[in-house]
C-alpha cells in the first residue's frame, strides 16, 4: 500500500476529552474518530488492527470447535420477557418500537436469541455439546461512557453459548474456553490474569474474567503473591480476623456534635475506625436493609446485592429513615426494631466486642455498645458483607492480599439451567429421558482489547503494536525526489509486497521528520528508511519501533536485503509465540 494513496489523517496535539493515552493515541494516530458519546467510527488504519483481532479470535475459537453464526442485533422483547430479563436489564437496554408498535432493543448481549435458535436444532445428547458464537455489534447505554472505545455505546464483540447434557461436558467446555482465552489474549500481546468473578446479570455459577493490570482499570483486582489467588473485589471473600485492639469499656452516651462519618468519630474521640461500629441504610429494590460493619470496612454492594437477590441499591432518603426510626448519621443497636428494616451483621463485626456506635439520637454516639446485647443471634443474620482490603489474608493461604487495578477484556461463565429452564432447551439423554440442558456463556470485547493493547505499549512518541495485530508489519519510507531513484526504491517495495511482507510505503511528498513521526505515532513494528545511502551504496536502515534500536544494512539485491526483513519480522512473531507456552 503506498501512503500517498491511503488516509493518514494523524494530529500533533493531544483531543481534549481524551484522558488516557489509548483513546488520545488511536484519536491521534488517525486510528478512529469520535461520532458521538460513546459512538466511534473506524479509519482505515484503525479497521485493519480491528480486523486481525477479531481474525485471531476466530481462528482460535474455530481450532476449539466452535461454530460461527450471525445474528440479528435488533432483538424481539418477547425473548427477553421470557428469560425476565425485559426489565431487570433497566437502562442500559437501547429500545424502540416499529411501526407495527412491537418492542425490540439493540442487543446487549445473546443469551436469549441464541437459546431460541439453537432449541429446535438440538434434539438428542447425540447434538451436544455445542459452542456456538459470533463476533458482532452490541449496544449498551452506558451510564457513562469513557476511555475511548474501551467503553462505549456501541462495540464489537465475540460471544459464545455452550449447551450441554450434564455439568462435565460444560466444565470441560469451560476449560477449554479458559485455555483458548488464555492463546487469544497471548496472540494479542495482552497479558492477563483470569481472576474470579461475580456472575451478575447473567445468572449462573462460576465465572472467570480475564483481566489487563492497568492504573486505568476500573476493576479492583485481589492478588495473592505467594499462592497465585485472584479475584475480583467485588466477590473476594473476607477472612475474619479478630481486631487486635479491642475494646473493653462499659456503656455511656457522648456527645458528639456534628460527627456523623467513621473517621470524624474516630478522630474526634482518638480511637480506631476498627473500635466504630458503621451503619449502611438502603432501599433494595424497595426493601429496606441495615447492614452493620467494622468502621475500618466498606460495604460490598455486590455481596448484598447477590444475598438480597435484588437489582438496584441506593442510600434510603431522609423520609425513609424516619419512617423506619433512624437518625441520619448516629444509627446504631438500640433502635426501636421496625417490620420494614431487615437488620444484616457483616461477620467481621465481633458479637461480643465493645464498639462506639451512633446512639440513635441526633449528635450523640454510644460507647460500650455490644451486638450481643442488643440482637439475638439467630434472629440477625450473620454473613461476609464487607469489601476486601489489601492486607487482609489470602482466602486460600492467608498471606496477605494485595490490589491492582484491571481492565476486563474478557469474561467466562457457567451460566447453568438458567436459560435453558426458561427457553425450556431438552434432549433426549442415552435412556430416552427428556433432560433439561445446561449452558455456558464467552464474551470478548474487541475493540476493548485494542485499545488496551495500546494501553500496554505506548511510549513518548506513540504506540508500538505486536507483531500480529499491526496495520502494517513495515512501514518503509523514503527520501527521494528523482523518477529514477523512486523507481529503484519501488523495486524494494514491491520485492517487500511480493514476499507477503505487508507494507505501507510512505511515498508522500513530506519531509522525512514528518514521516518518521508518523510511522512511531501509528507504530508499524518495523520501518525502514531508504535515503541517500541507499541511493549511493545500497544501504537500508532498520528501525525496531518497541526498542527504537536502529541498524543500517548493506546488500547486493533485493532478495538479499527482504530475507533479511522476513527474518526480523520471524523474530518479532516467535518473541510473541514464546507467550504462548
Ligand atoms: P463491564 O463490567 O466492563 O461493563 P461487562 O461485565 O458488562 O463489562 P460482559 O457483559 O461480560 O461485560 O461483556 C463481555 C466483554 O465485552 C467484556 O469483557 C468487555 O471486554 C466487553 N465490553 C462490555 N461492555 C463494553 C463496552 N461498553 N464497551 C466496550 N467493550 C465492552
Ligand atoms: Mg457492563
Amino acid at each position: 500500500m503506498k501512503a500517498s494513496s491511503y488516509l493518514i489523517p494523524t494530529t500533533k496535539d493531544d483531543p481534549q476529552d481524551a484522558v488516557v493515552a489509548s483513546h488520545k493515541l488511536m484519536l491521534r494516530a488517525g486510528l478512529v474518530r469520535k461520532s458521538s458519546s460513546g459512538l466511534y467510527s473506524y479509519l482505515p488504519l484503525g479497521l485493519r488492527i480491528l480486523k486481525k483481532i477479531e481474525g485471531i479470535v476466530r481462528e482460535e475459537m474455530d481450532a476449539a470447535s466452535a461454530l460461527e453464526f450471525q445474528l440479528p442485533i435488533l432483538t424481539p422483547s418477547e425473548i427477553w420477557k421470557e428469560s425476565g430479563r425485559w426489565d431487570k436489564m433497566g437502562k442500559e437496554m437501547f429500545r424502540l418500537r416499529d411501526r407495527h408498535d412491537s418492542e425490540s432493543c439493540l442487543g446487549p448481549t445473546h443469551e436469549e436469541s441464541f437459546c431460541v435458535l439453537v432449541k429446535p436444532m438440538v434434539r438428542s445428547y447425540k447434538d451436544l455439546p455445542i459452542n456456538v458464537y459470533q463476533i458482532h455489534t452490541k449496544f449498551r447505554d452506558e451510564i457513562r461512557p469513557r476511555f475511548g472505545v474501551i467503553r462505549s455505546r456501541e462495540f464489537t464483540m465475540k460471544d459464545a453459548y455452550s449447551f450441554h447434557l450434564d455439568d462435565d461436558s460444560l466444565d470441560r467446555t469451560y476449560q477449554k474456553m479458559r485455555t483458548t482465552y488464555r492463546r487469544i489474549f497471548a496472540r494479542l500481546g495482552l497479558t492477563t490474569i483470569p481472576v474470579q468473578a461475580d456472575s451478575g446479570n447473567m445468572g449462573g455459577s462460576a465465572s472467570e474474567e480475564f483481566m489487563v493490570v492497568s492504573p486505568i482499570g476500573e476493576e479492583t483486582l485481589t492478588l495473592c503473591d505467594s499462592c497465585g489467588y485472584s479475584g475480583n473485589i467485588e466477590k473476594t471473600p473476607v477472612v475474619v480476623v479478630k481486631n487486635p485492639n479491642p475494646k473493653k469499656e462499659e456503656e455511656a452516651v457522648v456527645e458528639t456534635p456534628g460527627q456523623k462519618s467513621i473517621t470524624d468519630v474516630a478522630n474526634f474521640l482518638s480511637i480506631r475506625p476498627e473500635n466504630c461500629l458503621k451503619a449502611v441504610a438502603l432501599s433494595c429494590d424497595g426493601k429496606y436493609v441495615l447492614v452493620f460493619l467494622r468502621g475500618e470496612r466498606e460495604l460490598n454492594e455486590n455481596k448484598l446485592k447477590n444475598h438480597l437477590n435484588t437489582n438496584e441499591l441506593r442510600p434510603m432518603s431522609q423520609t425513609e429513615l424516619t419512617q423506619v426510626g433512624l437518625v441520619a448519621g448516629f444509627i446504631g443497636p438500640g433502635f426501636v426494631p421496625s417490620k420494614d428494616l431487615l437488620v444484616l451483621v457483616d461477620s467481621l463485626a465481633d458479637w461480643n466486642e465493645a464498639y462506639v456506635s451512633g446512639a440513635n439520637e441526633f449528635d450523640k454516639h454510644k460507647k460500650g455498645v455490644v451486638l450481643s446485647k442488643y440482637f439475638k443471634s439467630d434472629e440477625v443474620q450473620v454473613l461476609d458483607l464487607s469489601q476486601s482490603l489489601p492486607g487482609d489474608p489470602c482466602p486460600n493461604c492467608n498471606s496477605p492480599l494485595k490490589a491492582e487495578k484491571g481492565i476486563e477484556v474478557g469474561h467466562i461463565f457457567k451460566l447453568g439451567q438458567k436459560y435453558s429452564k426458561a427457553f425450556d432447551i431438552t434432549v433426549l439423554n442415552d435412556k430416552g429421558k427428556a433432560t433439561t440442558t445446561t449452558m455456558g456463556c464467552y464474551g470478548i470485547g474487541i475493540n476493548r482489547c485494542m485499545a488496551t493493547v495500546i494501553e500496554q505499549c505506548n511510549d513518548d512518541k506513540g504506540i508500538y503494536w505486536p507483531i500480529s495485530i499491526a496495520p502494517f508489519e513495515v512501514c518503509l519510507v523514503s527520501i527521494a525526489k528523482n523518477p529514477e531513484d523512486i523507481s529503484k526504491i519501488e523495486k524494494i517495495y514491491s520485492a517487500l509486497k511480493a514476499s507477503g511482507v505487508e507494507v505501507l510505503w510512505d511515498d508522500r511528498d513530506l519531509g522525512p521528520g514528518f514521516k518518521f513521526k508518523d510511522s512511531e505515532l501509528i507504530g508499524f513494528p518495523v520501518r525502514l528508511t531508504i535515503g541517500k545511502g541507499f541511493l549511493e551504496k545500497n544501504e537500508i536502515t532498520i528501525l525496531n519501533r518497541k526498542t527504537m534500536e536502529e541498524t543500517t544494512h548493506n546488500f547486493t539485491t533485493e532478495e538479499n536485503f527482504v530475507t533479511e526483513v522476513k527474518a526480523l519480522l520471524e523474530n518479532l512473531r516467535k518473541e510473541l509465540a514464546a507467550k504462548l507456552t
